[in-house]
């Protein structure tokens, strides 16, 4: 069995030391930056965890700024480690879809490898999900068939930094109006994966994949059976949110939540495979 992490956040570490310069012009990466939960991880902390944890493959984003100058500097770096570790690392582009260049960076992205876009963060970089910004960003991803990784929390719950108001109206909204983009909604989609129990959002919701990060800050491991008999578990994949949270914990839950090796295996890997490896339909 492949196993994938669909999500992880690598910082380049030349940029640690100087992080100040750049969360004064970004409230948004200050606020996640100054929350005493921020850790920072580079290529080599993120390989030595996938070696112990017994993870194949990473899918690696830097952190999408509203600075369309530092997503370049994150974008060399995670673009460097693909490169440099072919078949263990997929780079995800970070863009800010507010800035007149995104297509050009995306485009810059792609060119060099990029296997996705994301994560983007639709409060922390203020742009809706109904607007024009997304509306481009949504069709640049799915002419270049690149899946879309955006951060959704729930709307309930107790506060934590970075935790934002988009709610999962907006999500389903999005993802009715650009069918064909494959999305990836981080934390569960902030809970909206339970309205596939409604026939016509699982039809709108086809394309939509949703990931496990920082699940276990959030919910209880039933999630995972949840999931099961909402029957979206070919759509669930593993993410950590790595450095938030290591791999083994996801693993520990998972595998104590009561599903069969079978199903364990679509969300440690399998689903995240077909999604960046598997025969695209258009
Ligand atoms: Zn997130």
């Amino acid at each position: 069995m492949m196993r994938i992490d669909a999500h992880v956040h690598l910082f380049p570490p030349e940029i640690v030391p100087e992080i100040q310069k750049y969360t004064d012009k970004d409230p948004f990466m200050k606020l996640i930056c100054s929350s005493p939960k921020q850790k920072y991880a580079s290529v080599e902390d993120l390989l030595a965890v996938m070696e112990k944890d017994g993870v194949d493959k990473a899918a690696i984003c830097g952190f999408a700024s509203r600075d369309a100058g530092l997503c370049r500097l994150m974008n060399d770096y995670v673009l460097a480690a693909a490169r440099q570790h072919p078949g263990r690392l997929l780079a995800m582009a970070s863009v800010n879809p507010l800035d007149p260049g995104m297509e050009k960076e995306i485009q810059r992205c792609h060119e060099q490898g990029a296997a996705g876009v994301g994560e983007l963060f639709p409060w922390g970089q203020m742009f809706g999900l109904e607007g024009p910004a997304a509306g481009k960003l949504a069709s640049l991803c799915q002419e270049r068939n690149l899946p879309l990784l955006l951060h959704i929390n729930e709307d309930v719950g107790h506060y934590y930094a970075g935790k934002g108001d988009v709610s999962v109206k907006e999500a389903a909204d999005f993802a009715g109006k650009y069918p064909a983009l494959e999305i990836i909604y981080a934390h569960w989609g902030g809970g909206l994966f339970f309205y596939e129990l409604m026939p016509e959002l699982r039809e709108q919701l086809q394309n939509v994949y949703y990931d496990t990060a920082a699940s276990p800050f959030l919910y209880d491991k039933n999630i995972y059976r949840v999931a099961r008999e909402i029957g979206i578990l070919h759509k669930v994949l593993l993410g950590t949110d790595y450095p938030l949270i290591a791999p083994r914990r996801y693993l520990r839950e998972l595998h104590a939540a009561g599903l069969t090796p079978e199903e364990n295996a679509l969300i440690e890997g399998e689903n995240a495979h077909r999604l960046f490896f598997g025969p695209k339909t258009q």
